[in-house]
């Protein structure tokens, strides 16, 4: 080995994130068009995406008389909503948000539905993605006179909805055909839910139907919870516009647009009760995990998965391969956050907190332990380590995707390429420093081939360096600049959280 590998200086200690060495969630979309109780589902809708989003929550309803009425917060979606004040929002059209902040810092000003009352009337907007050129758009409107109250991006959008122009669709057709990357979006006026998704398709985003209610969600999963019916997934460049006539459909790109729905919400982001594009997450994933067997065969007497990331590929991947699956690592579900300080005892310790092993089942055996992905390495070296620790004979990491090699720069946040293992050190290497006895990757092409879609569906680019949405190399520095402020700022969100706590 002619480098070694350095023990990651990274933890994700603070964040409550429900997988420590998982890129985080971006965001998570929900509105409700025409129900008596839609900031009571919009609640629950946010309930079932709270895994896109942890920092913070919120929704707008409008109410009867038209106007809008907010509470958003830090935190998760029950801490941030009690009883009472969700009876403060009522009214019969709603739109929420889950947020983790991949731009602009952990604050509660960022904390989104966004809310802006321009000569167009109000307007409320959610937004889950990353757009490219933020920084281009937000200096040409400071210039023409906007007053931004928010680092994030989202309120770009909204600022563009406000500028002057025609009545009807244009507008809001203009503005869309403006903003460049990743978005799907929720946009509420006091008569309209609006969903939009980018011409690319990177977010997923979905349409439902609820007695005679519409409903938006980031995912299908939050239909399920509600009980509404599944419609159809909003298409790629497609505007949803749901008023008191009906759904109306724009399609706001009409020229070709390569598609590039983002390939990790099959490989981890989205829940595995979500369909998208017509295919079970779970089904996907335990696809993944048969090819992966195919791919990378062992000889072993268990698999066993890192717990909830790695359950569906260990599950394929043992009923291809007919080796016993075993749910060896037990998960701790009543870890929340951490606000100890970052010494080096604490991170082990918030590692090994959220998973315990028992020892019984692996000792003496040839164990190959499946997650989806590794992004820094630390946490699959302790899981690796727990194993052998314990008395395991042989220790095989399978992960069922390719390395990621590269950032994301459409609103997952991987983090600098510096920091990506995989960029930097050949696989004996990271096999060496996981303390494995073998590491395998899915291939990429066996990736696509579980999805049941076509390589040209999707976007890949933090494992192939293939970026769908050309953007600007400074844009790394922004988005690192961002991402080191959400950090700086971490502490100040928890602390109005708590403060918000106390008061409600
Ligand atoms: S770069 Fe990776 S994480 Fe980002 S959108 Fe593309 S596939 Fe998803």
């Amino acid at each position: 080995m002619s480098e070694s590998v350095p023990p990651s200086t990274v933890g994700h200690l603070c964040c409550g994130a429900p997988n420590p060495g998982h890129p985080r969630h971006y965001c998570g979309l929900f509105g409700v068009f025409n129900h008596e109780q839609a900031p009571e589902l919009t609640y629950y809708g946010l309930y079932a995406l709270q895994h896109r989003g942890q920092e913070s929550a919120g929704i707008v309803a409008c109410d009867d008389d038209g106007q809008f009425r907010v509470h958003r917060g830090m935190g998760l979606v029950p801490q941030v909503f009690s009883e009472e004040r969700l009876k403060g929002l009522n009214g019969r059209m709603a739109i929420g948000h889950t947020r983790y902040s991949t731009t602009g810092s952990s604050h509660l000003r960022n904390a989104q539905p966004l809310t802006v009352d321009c000569s167009r009337g109000q307007i409320a907007i959610a937004h889950n993605g990353n757009l490219t050129n933020a920084a281009q758009l937000r200096a040409e409107l400071e210039e023409r006179g906007s007053i931004f109250q928010t680092t994030v991006d989202s309120e770009i959008i909204v600022h563009l909805l406000a500028q002057p122009g025609p009545p009807g669709d244009s507008t809001l057709v203009q503005s869309i055909r403006r903003i460049e990357g990743a978005y799907s979006l929720l946009l509420m006026t006091t008569n309209e839910l609006i969903g939009v998704r980018d011409p690319h398709g990177f977010r997923p985003l979905s349409l439902g139907r609820l007695k005679d209610g519409w409903v938006l969600a980031s995912e299908t999963c939050a239909f399920d919870l509600i009980q509404a019916d599944f419609v159809r997934d909003v298409d790629p460049g497609e505007a949803v516009i749901i008023d008191r006539d009906g759904v109306r459909s724009i399609q706001i790109f009409p020229e070709h647009r390569r598609r590039a729905f983002c390939i990790f919400e099959y490989v981890y982001f989205a829940r595995p009760d979500s369909a998208i594009s017509g295919r079970n997450v779970h089904q996907v994933r335990v696809a993944m995990g048969r090819q992966l067997a195919k791919e990378q065969p062992r000889e072993a007497d268990l698999v066993v998965p890192v717990p909830d990331s790695g359950n569906c590929a260990a599950l394929g991947y043992s009923l291809q391969s007919g080796i016993p699956f075993e749910m060896a690592f037990v998960r701790n579900h009543y870890v929340g956050r951490s606000f100890l300080q970052p010494t080096q005892l604490i991170r082990d310790f918030n590692v090994r907190v959220k998973l315990n092993l028992i020892g019984d089942l692996v000792r003496g055996k040839r164990v190959i332990i499946v997650d989806d992905s590794i992004v820094r390495g630390t946490t699959c070296q302790t899981r690796v380590n727990n194993l052998k620790e314990a008395g395991a004979r042989e220790v095989h990491v399978m992960v069922s995707c390719p390395p990621h090699q590269h950032p994301c720069v459409y609103g997952i946040d991987f983090p600098e390429r510096d920091k990506l293992m995989a960029a930097r050190y050949s696989l004996d290497q990271i096999r060496d420093y996981l303390n494995a006895d073998s590491l395998a990757y899915l291939s990429q092409e066996g990736m696509v081939e579980a999805t049941g879609l076509s390589p040209d569906s999707f976007c890949m680019a933090c494992y192939d360096g293939d970026y769908p949405v050309p953007y600007d190399a400074s844009l790394d520095k922004h988005i690192m600049e961002s991402r080191r402020a959400r950090v700086q700022t971490l502490g100040e969100g928890l602390a109005e959280d708590t403060r918000q706590q106390r008061l409600f």
